[in-house]
């Protein structure tokens, strides 16, 4: 089989599903959830991960890109795909013919939409993009009654909701969500008289930790696939605890050997043994996703039990200690990311060790790799 790898990223649907309910049950009836499926579904595969959620409910999904939410559409998509990251002016019929939402932050989007939507004789709905303390996407919050009054005067547009996003809502004891909040409440208040849109701000982490921030509609991604966005060991965070990884990255062992004592190990020889070691090679490398930082750092699970990387990652191979563990043979599973027997690798783990998060890891595994879908 051309596609047939020794590595594998498996997703379960249920704990994405089960993700999907819990963040339900977080928020108030009323408030709608968009699932953020950018990223490739932060590696879970966009369009499976988009079905599975619509699988329980879930009728409101958030892209980065314009081709994202046209794949998700091509794929059969339902409901409401939003693109956060806007678009060029000559991609404009594309809203149009895939029924998609844009998020706009600047007068010459919004015109170009509404130009579009006139020659069409349709009405298009838009959310309006606000920077509330960010310092990225957005319109400045100063701007945002002048920009509303330009983009009223478009013929072709309705104003169908106002949206920022937290910079810091993953951390409860920050202050600069409360902040933002004000800013972003205050603005919604001016316009209340004026629009009938939707409110949204609350990201996974103001989901989970700031309730107040609901509005409308929440835009959740990471808690979707099972992960806290401060990671659970920096918080110890009750909240994370009705999330479920859905993400586990396995592979087998390929050959093992016993080495003298004083072998070195891999490229620039950064390892050597100091007793005679058993060394499993496992086909993993960095362009699998598994960090080249993970070189002497790492842990794989192998018939239950923890087994170190030694050595430096090379590009689709790594190596492990297997001396402590009775008994490895070639073909055995090797656990880079989830559970086995009772020892579990997550990706906070991971991203520990590589002075990263969860998200990130998420990424390189799931976009580096074949993935299958199980439950
Ligand atoms: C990615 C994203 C989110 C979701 O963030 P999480 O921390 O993964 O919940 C929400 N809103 C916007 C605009 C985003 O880009």
């Amino acid at each position: 089989m051309e596609d047939n790898s020794y590595n594998c990223v498996t997703i379960s649907s249920a704990a994405l599903q089960h993700n999907y309910n819990y963040i339900k049950s977080k928020v108030a009836p009323g408030v709608k959830v968009m699932a953020m499926v950018k990223a490739d579904g932060y590696g879970h595969d966009m369009i499976q991960a988009a079905k599975t959620f619509a699988g329980v409910g879930c009728d409101l999904f958030g892209v980065a890109e314009l081709c994202e939410a046209v794949r998700l559409r091509k794929a059969g998509l339902k409901g409401r795909i939003f693109v956060m990251l806007g678009f060029e002016d000559d991609e404009v019929d594309s809203f149009f013919e895939h029924d998609l939402t844009p998020v706009i932050y600047n007068y010459s989007s919004a015109r170009s939409l509404s130009d579009k939507a006139l020659q069409a004789g349709v009405r298009i709905d838009v959310h309006i993009k606000v920077d509330t303390g960010m310092g990225r996407l957005g319109v400045m919050p100063e701007d945002l009654v002048d920009f509303v009054d330009i983009v009223e005067g478009l013929q072709g547009i309705s104003i169908a909701g106002v949206m920022s996003h937290f910079p810091d809502s993953d951390n409860p004891v920050s202050g600069s969500t409360e902040k933002c909040f004000t800013a972003f409440s205050r603005v919604c208040n001016e316009l209340k008289n004026r629009i009938k849109g939707v409110c949204h701000i609350a990201n996974s982490g103001a989901v989970l930790n700031f309730p107040n921030t609901h509005c409308d509609m929440v835009r959740v991604g990471v808690a979707l696939y099972g992960y806290h966005p401060a990671g659970v060991e920096h918080f110890d965070i009750q909240s994370a605890e009705g999330l479920v990884p859905a993400m586990s990255f396995g592979s087998k062992v390929l050959q093992v050997k016993t080495v003298p004592k004083g072998t070195g190990i891999s490229y620039g020889l950064t390892y050597t043994t100091h007793r005679i070691t058993r060394i499993a090679v496992l086909p993993v490398g960095y362009e699998d996703g598994y960090c080249r930082s993970l070189s002497n750092n790492g842990e794989v699970l192998i018939r239950g039990q923890r087994a170190p990387i030694r050595g430096r990652i090379c590009m689709n191979l790594c190596m492990v200690d297997v001396t402590d563990i009775g008994d490895v043979t070639v073909g055995d599973e090797a656990v880079f990311l989830g559970v086995q027997g009772a020892e579990t690798i997550t990706a906070d783990e991971i991203a520990g060790k590589i002075g990263s998060i969860s998200y990130e890891v998420l990424c390189l595994l799931g976009n580096n790799n074949k993935r299958v879908y199980r439950e």
